[in-house]
């Protein structure tokens, strides 16, 4: 099996529900040397969600001091919860020439791509939209009101992908994470 490449950063990107956690942890499942970001946000945490491993869940006081202090690498509102990713442990890891793997919403991607120019950017799409609203609603997490939000969001998202460096679709999950191996090299 094929390592990814040491300190390169991909980022993976998408609409809410179209799997892109899924996705991922089967990727790391498949490739333990690749590190991923663990992102600070405001959102509760759901159901199973752990502090510290899913994400860094903090007050919205607390998130916006550390954006003051300029200690997230890009961050953004997303369905009125503010997520962003932690700046060190994402440039420790890369110094140590680890494999970095951030998983963030459309306006993070952007400010990452002026960042990291030379880093790898994926779009994750849904066979259709209607396939995606019934996996934001099968994943049975969110309230009506957070799946609205979710859906509108998604309409803007899916006009980015030209923006990207490769669009993937999560048709099939299996095939999709062999699509997504051949895109990193792996
Ligand atoms: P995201 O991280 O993009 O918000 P999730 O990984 O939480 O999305 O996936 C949303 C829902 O869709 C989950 O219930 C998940 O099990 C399901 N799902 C993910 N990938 C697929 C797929 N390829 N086919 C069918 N369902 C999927
Ligand atoms: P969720 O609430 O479903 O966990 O995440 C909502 C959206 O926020 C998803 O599209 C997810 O990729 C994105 N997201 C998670 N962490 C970050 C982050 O650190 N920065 C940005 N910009 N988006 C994030």
């Amino acid at each position: 099996m094929v390592d990814a490449v040491p300190g390169r950063l991909t980022l993976i990107t998408g609409p809410s529900g179209v799997g892109k956690g899924t996705l991922v942890a089967q990727l790391l499942a498949k490739h333990p040397e690749i590190w991923l970001s663990i992102s600070a946000t405001t959102r509760s945490p759901r159901a199973g969600e752990v502090d510290g491993q899913h994400y860094f869940f903090l007050s919205r006081e607390t998130f916006e001091q550390q954006v003051t202090a300029g200690g997230f690498l890009e961050w953004a509102e997303f369905a009125g919860n503010l997520y962003g990713t932690p700046r060190k442990p994402v440039e420790d890891s890369l110094a140590l020439g680890r494999p970095v793997l951030l998983e963030i919403e459309l306006e993070g991607a952007r400010q990452v791509r002026q960042s990291f120019p030379a880093g790898f950017q994926v779009f994750l799409k849904p066979p259709s939209f209607e396939e995606l609203e019934r996996r934001i609603r099968g994943r049975g997490t969110d309230s009506e009101e957070a799946i609205s939000k979710r859906l509108g969001r998604a309409r803007i998202e899916l006009e980015a992908e030209g923006e990207f460096d490769a669009a993937l679709v999560n048709g099939d999950l299996a095939t999709a994470l062999v699509e997504l191996e051949r895109l990193m090299g792996l």
